[in-house]
């Protein structure tokens, strides 16, 4: 079965928008977006779908449809145009309807036992609120929440790290062949396998003593290639399409075109041992400028620039055929038009990915570029708290179920982001709460 956007466009893209619906809410989500009667949720999507979908349509449809194209691409570039924030506690919601086993349902709604209620704080530095006593799933790869504040402290070392290394850095990009038929856990399984024995190879520790510099690890100095490896995933008409990113520190003054050619051996046959195939051509790419390291470190862990409705732009054009979408792309799409296809491939994804590291050092790097900071995990990470926060109210448990059942948990931050509890006050009220909320003296 071809996979969209092929499919989707021609088939269930546009059915799902309605033009004359009116604002409402989607799903669980906390967006409020103009969109039709037919939702993921919506038991009459399947039947809809089918009657647009599975027999030639009419002709009178069919100009029906170009006019939902218009409107599918103004809501998705809504969600575009939306705070980044905001989105980002949309697809935390989309996800829980996806997955609704694993902690992202729960992350930011439910209180941590025993706490008398919800707390809402606010960090003067950044000019922003949080929560206080909800848990937090920390799962880097299903929540948009969790992941972002995770990945903004290993962007921050990572850039850390390149500045400190004195030596060439090479940023290595590791993929395999796959087709839209493979699961994602098993291109993933060849892809990490592969990797693991490509660092194994003896032709491994000949590079690392060329091309390597010396460094101590475990008591022992040698010449090793530090690495910090980076798993990344995207989604595209050839399926999932999981692929690894290495940056590579490197003695300065290297042939860095030598290493190339000696690592593109090494990574093909590692591949053809896991018995799968790597095209020697697009397999492994290495580059080395500055500017293209930078760049990556920039953009690393960042929801793409391109928006929902871009990728959207980018599906249809042929140019980006293959090239695929982002994972939050792909949830953005399911919110927005409530594509089947898309849910599927992103809880497939989240399944798979689930307990791999989103970012991993090789032994020792650490302790030579960043030996003051200690590597905290994921969990640590989203534990921990602003130290210069200041207390701005406290929720009771009515309260804060209001707060749920309206979906406005990203806009009661937004309302206490100024500090000003009177603001609070304001928003609150529009819900309906009256009372169970403690403000504190700020
Ligand atoms: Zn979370």
């Amino acid at each position: 079965m071809a996979f969209f956007p092929k499919w989707w466009l021609k088939k269930g893209g546009w059915v799902v928008l309605q033009p004359d619906s009116t604002l409402s809410t989607v799903g669980k989500s906390t967006a409020r977006f103009a969109v039709g009667d037919l939702h993921p949720l919506d038991p009459g999507l399947g039947a809809a779908r089918q009657a647009v979908g599975g027999a030639p349509a009419p002709l009178g449809t069919i100009a029906k449809f170009v006019a939902k194209k218009k409107i599918a691409e103004a809501a998705l570039a809504a969600v575009a145009s939306a705070d980044v924030g905001a989105r980002r506690f949309m697809r935390q919601s989309v996800a829980r309807d996806l997955v609704p086993d694993e902690r992202v349902a729960i992350c930011l709604r439910r209180p941590i036992p025993g706490a008398p209620g919800v707390e809402l704080w606010r960090d003067p530095k950044h000019a922003a609120a949080h929560y206080k006593q909800l848990q937090v799933c920390g799962s880097v790869w299903m929540c948009a929440v969790c992941g972002a504040r995770i990945s903004e402290v290993r962007r921050v070392e990572l850039s850390a790290a390149i500045k400190a290394w004195p030596g060439q850095v090479v940023f290595i990009t590791l993929t395999l062949q796959h087709d839209a038929l493979d699961p994602v856990s098993e291109v993933l399984g060849g892809l990490q396998e592969a990797a693991r024995k490509m660092r194994q190879a003896r032709k491994w520790r000949d590079l690392e003593r060329c091309y390597g510099a010396e460094f101590e690890v475990r008591g022992k100095v040698r010449r090793r290639i530090g690495t910090i490896r980076a798993l990344e995933n995207t989604c595209g008409d050839n399926g999932h399409h999981p692929h690894q990113h290495i940056l590579g520190f490197l003695r300065g003054g290297v042939d860095v075109e030598a290493f190339t050619k000696e690592l593109t051996e090494l990574w093909l046959h590692a591949v053809a041992q896991v018995g799968r195939f790597a095209s020697p051509k697009w397999g492994i790419r290495v580059e080395h400028t500055d500017a293209k390291i930078a760049d990556y470190v920039a953009k690393w862990g960042k929801e793409p620039r391109w928006t929902a409705a871009h990728e959207m732009t980018k599906a249809s054009s042929k140019a980006a055929r293959g090239a695929g979408w982002s994972m939050s792309g792909l949830l953005e799409l399911y919110l927005m038009t409530g594509d089947a296809e898309a849910g599927r491939r992103w809880r497939e994804f989240a399944q798979a990915f689930k307990g791999h590291n989103q970012l991993r050092w090789s032994p020792g790097l650490r302790a030579v570029l960043l030996p003051d900071e200690q590597e905290k995990t994921d969990q640590e990470i989203v534990n921990s708290s602003e130290e210069d926060a200041v207390f701005l109210a406290l929720l009771d448990m009515a309260a804060w179920r209001v707060v749920l059942g309206t979906d406005a948990r990203y806009e009661l931050l937004r309302a206490a982001s100024s500090g000003d509890a009177g603001e609070i006050q304001r928003f609150l009220l529009s819900l309906g709460i009256i009372e169970g909320v403690n403000y504190g003296d700020a």
